[in-house]
């Protein structure tokens, strides 16, 4: 099959590979002039990552083996957790060169314009030229504003984004710990972050769906932060109605908004759906009817967005109150927030009193 896929980051350079080893016939065409730039990403991966069996030495950065969550009062409570901090240049980098060496052709500089009919038109923002392709299979791997997906006319306009602002800063750091700060007045609708990259350098942001800036620099002023370089992206929110796959075009990654609605950390989702949708494509199998497991558990993630999102801070405290005893951390310990239902289901067994929150479901 002739397979272009728009989007050269790490699912669509991942999704080029997957094909490519089989024999397709792939073009990834990235509108960047270069793979992996401009950074917007933190790099945070559960250690879920190690079913992938990749060599993390080539973008790790760092190793965590705890999270730090702080309420609005200044309650705290320590998670242990396996994460990996790594380099997002480097990350989608390796994905690049992934992809090319099973044979994938990727052209930077190369923009998705317009469908027309069944060709695709792709611009080369070098010469200004248009060139018109007509793949077997368009993939939409091109980000949570996915103009594939508005072009082929199944992009959900009910999906809700974040926009996320960090940096990268100078100070004194415990490199094994990630610090996350809940609260209204500090991040509503998700939280604030610091993490280290090593005891001196870390990455520091917030995400918010409107006035992400004023909250960053209300961050950054109360931590006497000062930004070394400023990253700022957006992020898409799991939509249960956005389809997946439309005609001969098929989405993956943020252009299909697989990001978990609870960290907003999408790189592993990305990855994953990318398998599902390949094996499916390959096996001749019904992509929506394969990627139904991997929807459950981003529902869960959804699920208990919502929930969080109707906080209050005393809310918050009461919470972080509830995890902070042995029996609750105990839980955490044996379980990925990759796969939150476990967590759920135990910690809910363990403590009735976290039925309270229960109600903000509806
Ligand atoms: C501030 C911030 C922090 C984050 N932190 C984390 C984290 O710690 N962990 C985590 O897992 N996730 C994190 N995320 C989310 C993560 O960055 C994304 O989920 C991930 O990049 C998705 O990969 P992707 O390949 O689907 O899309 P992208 O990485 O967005 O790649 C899409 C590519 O498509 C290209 N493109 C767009 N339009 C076109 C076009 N018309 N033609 C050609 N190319 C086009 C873009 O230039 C881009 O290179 C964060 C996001 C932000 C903004």
């Amino acid at each position: 099959m002739k397979i272009s896929i728009i989007g050269g980051g790490p699912v669509g350079c991942y999704t080029g590979y997957l094909f490519a080893k089989e024999g397709h016939l792939v073009t990834i065409y990235e509108n960047h002039p270069l793979i992996g730039s401009p950074i917007q990403c933190t790099g945070i991966l559960t250690n879920d990552f190690d079913d992938f069996g990749f060599p993390l030495k080539s973008f790790l950065v760092n190793t965590i083996n705890k999270i730090e969550v702080i309420s609005p009062s200044g309650e705290e409570v320590l998670i242990k957790q396996k994460d990996y901090i790594v380099c997002r240049n480097k990350f989608d980098n390796f994905f690049a060169d992934l992809a090319k060496k099973a044979g994938a052709k990727i052209l930077v500089n190369h923009s998705f314009i317009r469908k027309e009919g069944k060709a695709v038109i792709i611009k080369d923002s070098l010469t200004n030229k248009e060139i018109k392709v007509t793949p077997d299979l368009v993939i939409g791997a091109d980000g949570p504003l996915s103009p594939t997906a508005k072009a082929f006319g199944f992009y959900n306009s009910e999906r809700k984004n974040y926009y996320g602002v960090q940096a990268v800063v100078e100070g004194k750091f415990e490199p094994g710990t990630i610090k996350t700060y809940f609260g209204q007045s500090i991040c509503p609708g998700l939280f604030a972050w610091i993490v280290p990259e090593s005891s001196t350098i870390a990455r520091v942001g917030i995400a918010a769906v409107k006035d992400s800036r004023k909250y960053f620099d209300k961050f950054m002023k109360e931590n006497n932060f000062k930004a070394k370089e400023i990253q700022a992206g957006t992020i898409p929110i799991y939509h249960p109605r956005q389809k997946l796959h439309q005609d001969n075009c098929y989405l993956v990654g943020d252009a299909a908004g697989f990001v978990k609605a609870t960290t907003l950390g999408g790189l592993i989702p990305g990855l994953k759906q990318a398998e599902i949708m390949v094996k499916s494509v390959l096996e001749g199998k019904d992509y929506e009817v394969e990627i139904k497991p991997l929807r459950r558990k981003m529902k869960i993630h959804l699920m208990i967005h919502n929930i969080l999102d109707k906080f209050s801070d005393k809310d918050f405290d009461k919470m972080v109150r509830y995890v902070n005893q042995p029996k609750i951390q105990k839980i955490f310990e044996q379980h990925t927030r990759e796969n939150p239902l476990p967590i759920l289901l135990k910690a809910g067994l363990k403590e009735p009193r976290f039925a309270y929150f229960v109600k903000y479901l509806w």
